[in-house]
């Protein structure tokens, strides 16, 4: 008995006598390439399965991007793979990002909108020949741009609120067409990919501001305590910028709520364009805005914020009529690691330099603490600054 169950053990099935006697019978009814297909399965699967742990643990969308072509170089070479991603706020374009060779590279495809995809893939959210999508939909502006690039095949990212994104993908280097082992393989895939990137889009939507598309406070709160304690472990610079719409309770007076909206909209995409990549530009609430800046010295932050001060005077906001120019005032500290302060503490006083902007007419920044200051708000030897 105990040689039976090692022998199944190591799949060893030939050293059990019972078997040898039957053996052409089992061969006849097929068991022994039945048992081959159940292991060739329960390989496909558990390699599936370890393609599905590598993408849910990765944590931002390239990283699940780069670990699914990893995957799928395992099985074939396609000759690209192109991601087009909406990101959820609707306030960005749509992102795309080529791969050739297992290597990120610059396409020269422009896709402004996957909608016109959508009641296609609603109804048939499956891969699909690139052909047959073009013959389904017909001509469409959409089509004119992936005409270029010609993809063999189509999939599609799909979620409870409709079409993400699409992966295309390539022709195979060898020119071959894809089995449909190959497919399967690839439908499987994508739908854990579609499910991770997913998955962090509604992860960064929890981080956003819905109307203005930025950073909430609540992440630019943990983001500000990170800082607080990097800069205290190495000692480094890191400011924050305060800012404030002014006399925007007039503005909306005048020209309505919507119009006010729309220009909290521009302002802040001025404030994402005006500021560097590593920084944290936030809707602190209603009409102010704060930015964080790792890395940066008084000087350093001095000069972003009055390049977003003026980069704001000089905005223009789409809107019928025209409407008048808005400023902002802004308040500005710098922290380091050898003074100990808390966030609050630290916003604080970004409040008080932002308080007298105001005071001091508006349109123009304050440090904190620039001539000892501040305790007396009334003190004149402050740096400010009005262009
Ligand atoms: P100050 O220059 O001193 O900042 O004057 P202010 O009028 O901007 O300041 P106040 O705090 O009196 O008014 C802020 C206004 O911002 C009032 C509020 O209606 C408006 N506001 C806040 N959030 C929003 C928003 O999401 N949309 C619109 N349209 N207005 C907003
Ligand atoms: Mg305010
Ligand atoms: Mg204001």
């Amino acid at each position: 008995m105990e040689k039976i169950e090692q022998a199944v053990a190591e799949k060893d099935f030939l050293s059990n006598p019972k078997i040898v006697q039957n053996y052409t019978l089992l061969q006849e009814i097929g068991v022994f390439t039945y048992v081959d297909t159940l292991s060739r399965e329960i390989r496909n699967y558990k390699s599936l399965f370890s393609s599905a742990l590598e993408i849910f643990n990765r944590t931002t969308i390239n990283e699940i991007m780069d670990a699914a072509v990893w995957q799928l170089s395992d099985h074939f070479l396609p000759s690209f793979i192109v991601f087009l991603w909406k990101p959820l706020q609707n306030k960005e374009d749509i992102t795309i990002k080529g791969y050739k060779n297992y290597k990120l590279v610059d396409l020269d495809i422009k896709i402004s909108n996957i909608t016109p995809f959508e009641p296609f893939f609603r109804k048939y959210p499956k891969p699909i020949n690139y052909d047959l999508l073009a013959f389904e939909m017909g001509e469409s502006e959409e089509f004119a741009s992936l005409n270029a690039l010609h993809p063999e095949l189509i999939i599609p990212i799909l979620g409870p609120s409709g079409l993400y994104g699409l992966v295309l993908i390539g022709r195979k280097i060898l020119e071959d067409d894809y089995a449909s082992a190959e497919l399967i393989y690839l439908e499987q895939l994508m739908s854990f990919v579609s499910q991770a990137i997913q998955n962090h889009l509604h992860y960064e939507r929890t981080l956003r501001d819905v109307k203005t598309g930025l950073f909430n406070n609540g992440y630019f709160l943990t983001r500000l305590n990170e800082e607080i304690a990097r800069s205290a472990r190495i000692n480094s610079s890191t400011s924050i910028i305060m800012m404030d719409v002014d006399k925007f309770k007039v503005f909306n007076d005048t020209f309505g709520h919507l119009a006010g909206d729309k220009v909290l909209e521009s302002l802040a995409m001025t404030v994402k364009q005006g500021v560097r990549s590593g920084d944290v530009p936030s809707r602190f609430g209603g009409e102010e805005f704060t930015v964080l800046l790792p890395d940066s010295n008084r000087d350093a932050a001095w000069i972003a914020a009055e390049r977003l001060r003026t980069m704001v005077e000089a905005m223009r906001v789409p809107w019928n009529p025209p409407l008048p120019q808005v400023t902002i005032s802004l308040g500005l500290v710098t922290f380091s690691g050898d003074v100990s302060l808390s966030a609050a503490e630290i916003i604080h006083r970004a409040d008080e330099a932002l308080y007298l902007s105001k005071k001091r007419g508006r349109n123009r920044t304050t440090v904190w603490g620039s001539a000892g200051l501040l305790a007396k708000i009334e003190c004149l030897s402050l740096d400010t600054a009005k262009v």
